[in-house]
């Protein structure tokens, strides 16, 4: 693919997460001169593990993105377990679809890949957008460090908390709403007690999940019914996660164990957006900052990865239009994203139920459920992903 950039938009992508990158690697390729500002000083993530599954997958190896098979594991078997660590529901993503496969990966690693991807993409760490001004054929910048600039196009891929979604739609068309549950995440080293599968566990008001990575580490997520706002400081050390998850199931106490007070454990509210916003005029919004969603489907990520891959596609065929960009995307993505939003959610608030009968009715239909049933719903989760990747490579591939 082209590296050389054209004379298209000048554009600036405004976060060099999951969605930044992806997005700036693939405008680059097809000539859009691109440039990345990110807030923190070395594009440096913090953070635990990461489900990219068959949807996503297939768009990065469309965008020609590779994750190396040492860096990510395949995900095979998972399973839903109750209280006493029954199988509420299980499943096998490689049954399910073998190709492209699901992996999980360590953020870390995935940002790496990432960042190698996007090489001759002007990067530009430790650079916070403040405020954007848009106007009719172009968008006012201003950064932290007080200097101003002014691109053709400014695509705000900073998040769940984006400060490009917040000047274009004010404090309410930017506000969170609180899903009622609260997640410690971290991972860690430990070879000895990798798990082979993929599990979760629910409990009543409670969730616990661990996910095999590369290099012997372990993935582990922990969420809580919870009144909004108890993350704080000291609210993330291994001490409490122990008090609060330690007898949950065999496989995590020796996890917990381990913990030590280096460990990176991060501890944050699970939140989403009120409304699915892809942006307007010449600010376009993608991944969390279009539409932040509650984790529950693994998905944020994909959908994030979706977003670039569907602006690589449409950007091409609006370059004398780019006023059109923006209602395009929205057209392209929003039922896609508000589908999964909304069934992340719901599942969440099921997971966590407390009313006995409610969760004995509930794991008698759960269990119910047969594998074929589940697999064609998750096929068909995957589905809009791998045909956005189909375009992808019709696009990229020269007529004959
Ligand atoms: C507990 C948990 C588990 C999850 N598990 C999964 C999973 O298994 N699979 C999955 O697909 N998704 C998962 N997600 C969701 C996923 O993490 C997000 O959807 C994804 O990170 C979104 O990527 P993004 O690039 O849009 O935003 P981010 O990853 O938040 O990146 C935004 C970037 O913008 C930068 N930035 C922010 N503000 C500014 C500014 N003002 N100026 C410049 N730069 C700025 C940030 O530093 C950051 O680098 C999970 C989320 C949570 C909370």
């Amino acid at each position: 693919m082209a590296g050389e950039t054209s004379g298209g938009p000048r554009t600036l992508i405004v976060g060099g997460g999951i969605a930044g990158l992806t997005a700036a690697t693939a405008l680059h390729r097809r000539g859009i001169p691109v440039e990345v500002a990110e807030r923190t000083p070395e594009f440096g993530i913090i953070g635990s593990g990461i489900t990219i599954q068959a949807n996503a997958s297939a768009v990065l190896d469309a965008l020609d993105i590779p994750l190396p098979a040492e860096d990510v594991v395949p995900i095979g078997e998972f399973h839903m377990l109750d209280p006493k660590g029954h199988s509420l529901m299980s499943g096998n993503a490689a049954r399910i679809m073998p190709e492209p496969p699901s992996f999980n990966v360590h953020r870390a690693d995935l940002h790496r890949l990432l960042l190698a991807a996007a090489e001759g993409v002007p990067l530009r760490p430790g650079r916070a957008v403040t405020a954007i001004t848009p106007g009719p054929d172009g968008v006012e910048v201003e950064f932290d460090d007080g200097e101003r600039g002014r691109w053709d196009l400014v695509v705000g891929a900073d998040g769940a908390r984006s400060a490009v979604r917040r000047s274009l739609l004010g404090e309410a068309g930017a506000a969170l709403r609180y899903s009622g549950q609260t997640c410690w995440r971290f991972a860690i080293e430990a070879p000895d007690l990798v798990p082979t599968v993929t599990l979760e566990q629910w409990t009543p008001g409670k969730r616990a999940g661990a996910v095999p990575l590369a290099r012997g580490r372990i993935y582990v997520y922990l969420v809580e019914s919870a009144p909004e706002g108890t993350p704080g400081p000291g609210t993330n050390h291994p001490d409490i996660v122990r008090e609060k998850f330690s007898g949950q199931h065999p496989l995590l106490d020796p996890i917990l164990e381990r913990l030590g007070p280096e460990t990176p454990i991060h501890h944050g509210d699970l939140c989403e957006h009120a409304a699915v916003h892809f942006g307007a005029g010449r600010v376009l919004l993608i991944g969390d900052a279009a539409h932040a969603m509650t984790p529950n489907l693994g998905q944020g990520a994909g959908t994030a990865i979706e977003d670039a891959g569907a602006l690589a596609l449409l950007m091409p065929q609006h370059l004398t239009d780019l006023d059109g960009l923006a209602p395009a995307l929205d057209a392209r993505r929003r039922k896609r994203v508000e589908t999964i939003t909304r069934l992340a959610w719901r599942i969440g608030r099921m997971a966590h139920w407390t009313n006995p009968v409610a969760v004995f009715l509930r794991n008698a239909l759960l269990h119910r459920v047969p594998d074929s049933t589940t697999d064609a719903q998750t096929r068909e989760m995957w589905r809009p992903g791998l045909e956005l990747a189909a375009e992808l490579r019709d696009a990229a591939t020269p007529a004959a």
